[in-house]
């Protein structure tokens, strides 16, 4: 009778004496894991265009259909995307875009912020996802 007790009560004072669960956010903030999918962003080229060589697949392989594309041509024959576009609020994050991508062009990055005022600003368009590259890899 008395052992459970007492268990319960080591473990009791073993939380009261431990480092805080709970952050001051969001002066404070949390790494997130590696494996973290967030929102997504282009990786850039040296010139600063993205890598997105326009193939479609991750269009095709997108359970909730919130990406577009619009294929473009350059006079070399090359794709590239005249218009692409991700909505994130119909994403939900599975990460199959970032593993049908042949050229490694879209990636999900380790932000957890979502909160913004406008629904437009959860459109990420080329312009968009390119911009928050910046400081990854
Ligand atoms: S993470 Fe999943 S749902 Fe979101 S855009 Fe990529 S494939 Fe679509
Ligand atoms: S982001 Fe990758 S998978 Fe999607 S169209 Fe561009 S190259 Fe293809």
């Amino acid at each position: 009778m008395i052992i459970p007790l007492l268990k319960g009560l080591r473990l009791t004072l073993s939380r009261f004496f431990s480092r805080p669960i709970t952050i001051q956010y969001p002066e404070e903030k949390r790494t997130p894991p590696p494996r973290w999918r967030g929102m997504h962003y282009f990786r850039a080229d040296d010139a600063g265009n993205t890598t997105c060589v326009a193939c479609g697949l991750c269009v095709a392989v997108c359970p909730s259909r919130c990406i577009s594309l619009e294929i473009g041509e350059r006079e070399d024959g090359q794709r590239y995307p005249r218009h692409y576009e991700i909505d994130e609020l119909r994403c939900i994050f599975c990460g199959y875009c970032q593993e049908a991508c042949p050229v490694n062009a879209i990636k999900l990055g380790s932000g957890y912020e979502y909160v913004k005022y406008d629904r437009s600003d959860f459109i990420l368009t080329t312009e968009k996802l390119l911009a928050m590259y910046e400081g990854k890899e």
